[in-house]
């Protein structure tokens, strides 16, 4: 069933994505990969064709738009070729940090960051999790400890994606008995140690780092938001960013199954196409099935983004669900690619790797799962 979610502008974005990912992106994916880095200039080339920032209010260099389904399409277009890595680097802007600049930065720190950051000449990242704490946010460790007129900051964070690259970091810290604050880090700041890119099994393109801090000054403009409100700000933006790994899941599946249709139909067996056995015929509108059915309910939540009413649960149900399917998809599609689905010249080998992390990042599907079973049984 064609989706019937996009508008014609949205169409006259998607042949320009496609054309700058069919340029710039596809060719290199695999030496990305292998190099454990993406061409750094690639998101400078993607900020100068309007493809980052869609949020951010263009007189901070952004879109302007509060309309997701233009990041529906720049996903669905990586997704295409299998470029989670690019897909991370690009939604970790617009879709995990970008928001909390946007609403909660005051004008100097809009403008001091926004305007590059759209422009892809800088990095960003988000640190919530420690090496003691990922699922239970409120067991961090990290403190910023009010002195003069700023903070000292000490503890660490691990699995921070871009963490090595990033020139701001949005850094989640205790400021008080059961009291969180955000506060922006700058590269070079004393004391802030941007760690080794941990070796990981999947979208290798982009770095995962650690963080650490140590007697950290931060003056008092670094405070991001009100103090002690860090809570609830991440728990405000956190169903974007699931929406983002949902959609990004349900983007992939779909490419991994259009893969698939392709290599059964060509690759013979027994004096036929693979795509002949009723077995493969089975799986296949199986997957295809599940598929349009997970992209019924996200383009409700997508068009629920929109309007400004995507709930936390109606999040947590898209990003367990199809961060699953995600994964059912894409093994299913390796096993009709036999042998060669194993080798990572193969499209489907690198998406099997990519996807795993799907289910675990930006919440797992058991604390999913926790957010939505507390709902239903709450008093
Ligand atoms: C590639 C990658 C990129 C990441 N990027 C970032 C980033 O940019 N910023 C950031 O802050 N973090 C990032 N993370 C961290 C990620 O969000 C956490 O790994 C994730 O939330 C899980 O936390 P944890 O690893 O501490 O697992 P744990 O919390 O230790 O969980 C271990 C297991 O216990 C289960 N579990 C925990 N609590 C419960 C419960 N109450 N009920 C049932 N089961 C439970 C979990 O589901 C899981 O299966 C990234 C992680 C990876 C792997």
């Amino acid at each position: 069933m064609p989706s019937s979610l996009f508008t014609d502008d949205q169409e006259a974005l998607r042949s320009m994505v496609r054309d700058f990912v069919d340029r710039e992106v596809a060719p290199y994916v695999e030496e990305w990969e292998r190099a454990g880095l993406i061409e750094p200039k690639l998101q400078a080339k993607a900020g100068g064709l309007g493809l980052l920032g869609f949020a951010v209010p263009e007189q901070y260099g952004g879109s302007g738009t509060d309309d997701y389904r233009f990041r529906c399409v720049i996903m669905e277009e990586l997704a295409r070729v299998g470029a989670a890595a690019v897909n991370v680097a690009f939604g970790g802007f617009d879709d995990l940090v970008g928001p909390y600049l946007t609403d909660l930065g005051t004008e100097e720190q809009r403008q001091r960051w926004l305007p590059g950051l759209c422009a892809g000449e800088l990095r960003t990242a988000i640190a919530m999790t420690e090496p003691e704490t990922g699922s239970d946010l409120r067991g961090i460790r990290t403190t910023a400890v009010r002195e003069g007129g700023g903070w000292v900051l000490n503890g660490s964070k691990t699995f921070i994606t871009s963490g090595a690259q990033a020139d701001v970091v949005v850094t989640f810290a205790r400021t008080g008995e059961g009291e969180f604050s955000l506060f922006l880090l700058e590269k070079g700041m004393p004391g802030f140690t941007q760690g080794r890119r941990l070796d990981k099994l999947g979208q290798r393109g982009e770095d995962v780092s650690e963080l650490f801090f140590d007697d950290v000054r931060l003056p008092h403009d670094s405070l991001l938001g009100t103090e002690g409100a860090g809570f609830r700000y991440l728990m405000e933006r956190l169903p974007k960013e699931r929406l983002f790994i949902a959609y990004y899941g349900l983007a992939a599946a779909e490419a991994a199954l259009d893969w698939t249709i392709a290599y059964t139909r060509q690759r013979r067996a027994f004096g036929r196409p693979v795509a002949d056995f009723q077995a493969t015929r089975f799986t296949l509108a199986e997957l295809s099935t599940e598929i349009d059915v997970t992209r019924a309910y996200l383009e409700r939540c997508v068009l629920a983004v929109n309007s400004g009413t995507l709930t936390a649960v109606d999040a947590a149900k898209a990003k367990w669900w199809a961060t699953e399917l995600q994964n059912r998809v894409i093994d299913r599609c390796l096993q009709l690619h036999g042998g060669y689905g194993y080798m990572r010249e193969y499209p489907i080998a690198r998406a099997y790797a990519d996807a795993r992390v799907s289910t675990v990042y930006g919440g797992t599907t058991e604390i999913m799962k926790e957010i939505v079973g507390r709902d239903l049984v709450r008093p």
